[in-house]
């Protein structure tokens, strides 16, 4: 059990459960400190807090803003964002507005492979039509029959090459950097190691991001081997970033670790949350 958990989804985004249920689930789990962390959203916020306010967690004020940094999709957590300034809100919705044209894209690519109604689908599985997900086109296929799990459905459909995959322009790397800092925030890249890039490639990535602002990577996640937990604690003392852990958790039965479930981060580091108040 680790009683900071700083990487979180909830139905404002594509998580299964509601803000106000994995702020409970979380307390009842033990962790003390969560940060709701909802796709390019901050809506479940409000809820979230009076949650935290009756459980006595401390919540901490969360997004994950999708990135398009050379051709391939990035996430860069905010944290601590005053989830009200008015910068924010504005980029958020501008990145959010692509996801329903690209969804019926997707869903039109699912036709021609001989899956139908997956765009109406997957819009009945999204909880807030605000934002729609390849996660829910994934459920959707698994209700279907189709794939036995999302992950199936991952490596079948919906990623390059695959069936249900569109390209899509995020955020520049310097936008979700700015917008964070821009609310008070603090930007840390979500879990590196899904990032299939080279190596050359994500030193590249990382100095690009402390140069904009960036100032801490997951080296603790939920997706993350032990030995790429070590391999991105070196990277963040090598680039002076600090460092966090989260469980990217979405729901349960549907993440590879609960809230609270990932390790604690190894001694050595400097935790993210040195520098909050
Ligand atoms: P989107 O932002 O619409 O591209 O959806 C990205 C989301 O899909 C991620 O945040 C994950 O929740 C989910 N996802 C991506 N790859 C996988 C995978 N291999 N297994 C399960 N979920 C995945
Ligand atoms: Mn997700
Ligand atoms: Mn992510
Ligand atoms: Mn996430």
């Amino acid at each position: 059990m680790n009683p900071i958990d700083l990487h979180s989804h909830s139905t404002a985004s594509d998580g299964l459960l509601d803000p106000a249920a994995v702020v409970r689930r979380a307390a009842d789990r033990g962790v003390e400190v969560l940060a709701l962390t909802d796709h390019d959203e901050v809506c479940g916020l409000l809820e979230a807090r009076s949650a935290a306010e009756e459980r006595g967690i401390r919540l901490i004020d969360g997004t994950e803003i999708s990135v398009t940094w050379r051709d391939t999709t990035v996430h860069v957590v905010g944290l601590g964002i005053d989830p009200h300034e008015p910068g924010l809100l504005e980029g958020l919705q501008s990145i959010r507005a692509g996801r329903d044209d690209r969804a019926k894209r997707m869903g039109e690519s699912l036709a021609q492979a001989g899956i139908v109604g997956a765009y109406e689908g997957a819009l009945r599985l999204a909880a807030s039509p605000r934002l729609i997900s390849r996660t829910h086109f994934a459920r959707f296929l698994v209700e279907r029959g189709i794939c036995r799990e999302l992950k199936d459905v991952f490596r079948r459909y919906l990623t390059p090459g695959k069936p249900g995959y569109v390209r899509h322009a995020w955020a520049t790397l310097q936008q979700a950097v700015g917008l964070i800092r821009g609310a008070g925030g603090t930007p840390v890249l979500a879990h590196p190691g899904r990032c299939r890039i080279s190596q050359t490639a994500m030193r590249s990535l990382l100095g690009e991001f402390s140069d904009h602002g960036g100032s801490a990577i997951e080296v603790v996640t939920s997706n993350h081997t032990p030995a790429q937990a070590e391999a991105f604690a070196a990277l963040a003392r090598q680039f002076g970033l600090a460092a966090s852990c989260g469980s990217d958790f979405h729901g349960p039965g549907e993440s590879w670790v609960d809230l609270g479930g990932v390790p604690p981060l190894a001694p050595g580091l400097k935790p993210v949350w040195h520098s909050w108040a």
